[in-house]
């Protein structure tokens, strides 16, 4: 049977009519042969191991449907040479089985280009909730049932990847979560953990667009114009690191009001244009400016927007704005558009939560090294390095960054080895997917 085009209810039906609770598909590290761990998910294994778009070996996909919620919970690892997976768990509604896998292979591989451009200890991984049919997202029961199993199904995983907070989930959920199992960052700041990132996230584009002028011989950031899609919590703050660079004007849309009044309020006497509009308003793409930055959802650079965009330099918060990488990412080069790479500019969410289990400081110099125009691995080097790849080879940033990620994700940790493939094979030879290798 195929479930690949099914909805992600009626994998749960299946597994349960197998007498299933658990299953996955992991690629052998010897062979590359993409295999699973049951037949009912042999049609995710082909289709996976068929596919070149999302799957680039990705050492291993989970499933298992949570006791308490009742709901498909899944984790993705991509690759852990550079140390265990990490990357948030997102609770989304999906049409299909072949959506909600996508979106865990996809945003895991992301995940780990970022931590690797970011010199991060750490592989890339992503944690994937399917809404359930019948059972309200909104409902505080549903969502402490979920994150209780999302808690307990990371420890049965013994840290081959390592959750955090991502878009569905919020800082509430990452306490419940908390309660279940260590393998978590982002938790709140209450209980130990690294709390808002908004403020350093803003931060990191700022330098990303700095080092983006700065390589087109375009100066500092002052007396420009910068363009922004959404102003919501990045970018509240991002108005104001650029109002310290004194930027010439900000000009905003917003589809929420509360949002809007919120910063317009704060920045009542700046060079502010903020304007509401609605969710499928593109207008904000065609305004004239030196930077446009996409602070809202991803996707939003297409076929559609991309033609219409009049700043020489695209940098923004927003994660995976490409709405296909390598059609958008030319689209934009061919225009001359110098595009800044969302996972190389919006880093410091991760770099914010990733050791944090090393314990928290103000002014942490292994975190404010990412903003220093110095350190070789920085936000500003770093896009430095990508842009001057890209001249020379004639290919789009994105490529060489997404190239420049691959090379670095080969590095191997250097206490721990490959530490993430050796859990996941323990896992596999001696029974996760029937409890047998669950700490007791
Ligand atoms: P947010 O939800 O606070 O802000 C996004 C804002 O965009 C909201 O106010 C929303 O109303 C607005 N918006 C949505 N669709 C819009 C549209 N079509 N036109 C105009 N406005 C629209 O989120 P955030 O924390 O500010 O993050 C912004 C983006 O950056 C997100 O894509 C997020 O995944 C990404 N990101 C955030 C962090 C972080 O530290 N918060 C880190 C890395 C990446």
């Amino acid at each position: 049977m195929d479930y690949w085009s099914n909805t992600t209810d009626d994998l749960i039906d299946a597994m349960k009519s197998n007498g299933l609770r658990r299953g996955y598909v992991v690629t052998d590290a010897a062979t590359g042969r993409v295999r699973s761990s049951h037949p009912v998910f042999e049609s995710l294994a082909k289709a996976i191991a068929e596919d070149s778009r999302d799957y680039k070996r990705h050492e291993g996909s989970f499933f298992e449907i949570g006791a308490e919620s009742d709901h498909l919970l899944s984790a993705h690892v991509h690759w852990t040479k550079r140390g265990q997976a990490a990357g948030g768990v997102r609770y989304w509604l999906y049409d299909t089985v072949e959506g909600f896998v996508r979106d865990g292979l996809r945003l895991s591989r992301g995940m780990g280009q970022k931590n690797a451009l970011a010199g991060l200890w750490w592989g890339g991984g992503k944690g994937v909730v399917a809404r359930r049919k019948g059972k309200s997202h909104t409902d505080p029961a549903v969502r402490r049932a979920v994150y209780r199993d999302y808690g307990r199904f990371m420890t049965t995983l013994r840290g081959c990847y390592i959750t955090a907070e991502d878009a569905g989930t919020t800082p509430d959920d990452m306490a419940i979560l908390f309660t279940m199992t260590r393998h978590t960052t982002c938790i709140p700041e209450s209980l130990g953990g690294s709390g808002n990132p908004s403020v350093l996230t803003a931060t990191g584009v700022v330098v990303a667009m700095e080092a983006a002028l700065d390589h087109l011989g375009k100066g500092s950031l002052e007396g420009k114009t910068v363009v922004m899609q959404g102003l919501g919590n990045v970018a509240y703050h991002m108005v104001g690191d650029l109002l310290a660079r004194r930027v010439g004007k900000i000009v905003g849309a917003e589809i929420d009001k509360a949002m809007l009044d919120r910063v317009k309020k704060k920045y009542a006497d700046a060079p502010l244009d903020a304007r509401l509009v609605g969710r499928e308003d593109v207008s904000i793409f065609s305004e004239p400016g030196d930077v446009f930055a996409p602070n809202a959802v991803g996707a939003v650079l297409n076929p559609t927007t991309v033609p219409m965009i009049r700043a020489g330099v695209v940098c923004g918060a927003a994660n995976n704005q490409l709405a296909d990488p390598r059609r958008d990412a030319k689209a934009l080069h061919e225009r001359g558009v110098l595009y800044v790479p969302d996972f190389l500019a919006n880093r410091m969410g991760i770099v914010n939560a990733a050791n944090e289990q090393y314990g928290r400081f103000d002014g942490d110099p292994t975190i404010y090294a990412h903003l220093d125009k110095a350190t070789p691995y920085g936000i500003y080097r770093r896009a430095a390095e990508i842009f001057a790849r890209a001249k020379k080879s004639g290919r789009t940033p994105a490529e060489e960054a997404g190239d420049l990620a691959d090379e670095l994700s080969q590095e191997l940790h250097p206490i721990w080895g490959h530490r993430g493939q050796q859990i996941i094979d323990y896992l596999v030879k001696n029974g996760w997917e029937r409890g047998a290798t669950d700490p007791k």
